[in-house]
Parts: structure tokens; sequence; C-alpha cells
């Protein structure tokens, strides 16, 4: 690992992580993304802003969510696990979060900033539909319009949340460019900002996309991380060994890490999506199975051909499968401040049920990956350890899928 007085520090004012993240737009999109930058470091500034937002996140989120001490998977991992063996495994409780996933936090800090910055219509990109309904919820609430860019192949397997996103009032527009999915659909939803500079606020789904999103969304995702101190030290009296999240584009993640960056006795582990095994190229694992190149306005690591196309990921979990990573993630793997495996979709499809069983509580297929590195890394640590998950979204909306998958 790379020795740094902080790793806290980041992005530099041109929104770069060492040599990751950035500003790579087209030169008619430079002027919003430098008004947003400059109007989000004014609302970072102003006590009113945050005070609003935490008004948001008690009373219509549900925040904080509890930490919760995972009793009888603990045990479960101990009866397996070698002499003095098995770590105690907590839970910070994300999924009980308003619509399910901590998807809200960051929408609703974007739609408030939208609203302080005079901004009338709102438009998000989405791919398994879970940040199209957080984003047409906030908008809901709000009384502002909303248009939702999805790829048609997605509106096709994501009917329920199509549905969803249109009770809330939203609009969704098919994305039939490219391959039909997420990507295509962020790239449209660029390209309508463009057009409707005036009255038009992005709201970004991840901690990608150019400078200053990946700041804003970790950021406002950070609450995550936050409230897990001071609930561990009411809990424990102190820190966890370790940490661990899901990525997908990485928001959940960077906003549990982010806090606990500098903590260096905290190991820190991030799960990608490891799809059907990294060896058949089946898999969304952007950082163990791609490389650097530039996508959405930042530099970053992304799967890609011999000829620097980028490939299609696949993962059980929709909420997974994006050909990136946050730049963040980017440079926190390369300083080695940060280890990133993955779990592939038969052990997220275990865990699934396990979680169920055994705590009584149906996670998201996404917190099932990185639960099927908790309980191995758990097992290798000593009793008197203590390992922290977030358990990120609940598993509501994966039910009928995984039901076709386990009775045919
Ligand atoms: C969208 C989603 C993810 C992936 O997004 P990140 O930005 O990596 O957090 C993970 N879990 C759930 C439950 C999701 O809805």
């Amino acid at each position: 690992m790379e020795k740094l007085n902080t790793y806290r520090a980041g992005p530099d004012a041109e929104g770069r992580f060492g040599k990751f993240g950035g500003r790579f737009v087209a030169e008619t999109l430079t002027p919003l993304v430098l008004d947003l930058a400059k109007e989000y470091e004014a609302a970072k500034k102003d006590k009113s802003f945050q005070e609003e937002l935490d008004y948001y996140l008690k009373h219509y989120v549900g925040r904080p969510s509890p930490l919760y001490y995972a009793e009888r998977l603990t045990d479960y991992v101990r009866d397996r696990a070698g002499k003095g063996k098995g770590a105690k495994i907590y839970f910070k409780r994300d999924e009980l979060n308003h619509t399910g996933a901590h998807k809200i936090n960051n929408c609703m800090g974007q739609i408030l900033l939208a609203r302080r910055m005079g901004k009338t219509r709102i438009i998000a990109e989405t791919g398994a539909g879970q940040h199209g309904v957080a984003s047409a919820t906030v908008c809901a609430r709000f009384g502002l319009p909303c248009v939702v860019y999805m790829g048609a192949t997605d509106v096709e397997r994501q009917k329920p949340n199509v549905f969803r996103m249109k009770l809330l009032g939203a609009e969704v527009r098919p994305v039939t460019s490219g391959r039909a999915t997420l990507k295509d659909a962020m790239n449209e939803a660029l390209r309508d900002w463009v057009t409707n500079v005036e009255d038009t606020f992005y709201i970004i789904g991840t901690a990608a996309g150019p400078h200053p999103y990946p700041m804003l969304v970790r950021d406002f995702q950070s609450v995550i991380g936050k409230e897990s101190k001071e609930q561990m030290q009411e809990a424990e009296g102190r820190l966890p060994d370790v940490i661990m999240a899901c990525i997908g584009g990485g928001s959940n993640a960077i906003g549990l890490f982010h806090p606990y960056l500098d903590d260096l006795d905290v190991e820190i582990i991030g799960v990608e999506a490891g799809g059907l095994g990294l060896e058949t190229g089946e898999h969304a694992a952007s950082l163990t199975g791609g490389r650097p190149g530039v996508l959405h306005g930042n530099r970053t690591y992304l799967l890609q051909d011999d000829d620097g196309q980028i490939k299609e990921a696949h993962s059980i979990s929709a909420g997974l499968d994006y050909p990136g990573i946050g730049p963040e993630h980017a440079w926190l793997y390369e300083t080695g401040r940060v280890s990133y495996v993955s779990a592939t979709d038969k052990e997220a499809l275990e865990m699934f049920q396990l979680c169920a069983k055994l705590e009584g509580i149906i996670p998201a297929l996404e917190p099932a990956h990185a639960l099927a590195r908790a309980v191995e890394k758990a097992g290798e640590m000593s009793r008197d350890q203590i390992l922290l998950m977030n358990m990120c979204g609940r598993g509501d909306k994966d039910v009928f899928s995984v039901m076709e998958m386990l009775e045919g």
C-alpha cells in the first residue's frame, strides 16, 4: 500500500483522483459541469442546505438506518471456522431506506441542489430501474417533471420498475442506440442535458460521470459511513476491523468507505460482480477484469475488448452490470488502500437464500455478492474482531427472478 498523509483529499480542482476522473466532455457540456461544480461548492458551505438535506433524510428517507449485529450469521460462520475464528458480523441497514436501497440518499441531495439552482426539469438514466425509481420518487415529492432514459432492452427486462416510474409520474424514454442498455441511456441523458441547458438538472445515479459528479455522489452517500462510525462506537466502543460493500458504479461502497479511508487500521474491501466467473469473460468486474479508458466523462477502469470497444457487462444482478467503475475506486485500487475482489452469480444466489433463512432479511442480489466474500472473510478473522458490511438494498425487487431461477 502506498502510504499517504490522507486518502480523503481528492479530487483536485480538475476532478482528478490521481490519473483517474476528470472532465472529458464535449465543449458544449463544459460550462454546465463547471457551473454545477461552482453551485455545489456554494451549497456545501451553506448550513441551511445541509439542514434541509438532514431534514428530508430523517423524515422522508428514514435515516439514520440501523446498525445491526447479525448474530445467527455470525454463529453460522463460527460453527464452520477454525478454533477461535469467526469475526462478529454487522450490517449497516440501508435496505430499510424509502424505496429500498441507498440510491435515495444521493437523489435527495441532488434534487435539493437542483431546486437551489432554480432548475425546473429533471432527467436521469437508469439500467435496472432502481435509480430511475429513486429519481422519480424525489421528483414526485417536489413536483418536478422527470424524464428517465432507459435502454430499450432494459425497458423490456425491468417491467415492474418501468411501471413504478410511470406511477410516480415520470416519463420513461426507451433508448434504442448501441446495445440499448445502461451505457447508451447515459449517453442519451448527456445529450438531452446539452440541448436543455437552461432548465434541466441531470441526476446521475452512481459515483461516475464527469467531475463534479463522482465527488458529489460520494459526499451524499457518505452519510452511510459517517453514521456507521458513530453507531460502531456506541455498540462496540471502537471501529470495525474490516468494512465491505458491493460495487456496481461504486456509490454505496464509496459512501461507506470514504469516512474510513484515513483510519488505516480498518481494512477496506470492495466486491465486484464476478458473473459466470472472471475466466469466462462474462462478468462486471471492471477493476479485476478491465483496464483504464475513458467513458461517460471520466477516466477509469472499464471492461473493453482488444480494440478498446466497451464490452457489455454481465451479472445476475442488474444493478451491478455497469462496464465501468467510479474513478475514485480506480485510484484507491492503484494506491492499494482498498482491495477489490469479486463474487459470482452462483455465490450471490446462495447468500440471498442463506441470509433470508438465518437473519429474516432478504437482501438484494447486489449486497448478496458482498455477503459471499464477507462470510468467507469473517471465517478467517478471530472471534474478537468485527466485520461491517453495507446491506445496501432489499431483495423484494429480486424475488420473482430468483424464484424463476430456483424453481425453473
Ligand atoms: C444500484 C444498486 C447498486 C449498485 O450501485 P453502486 O453505485 O455501486 O452502489 C448496488 N446495490 C443496490 C441495492 C442497488 O440498487
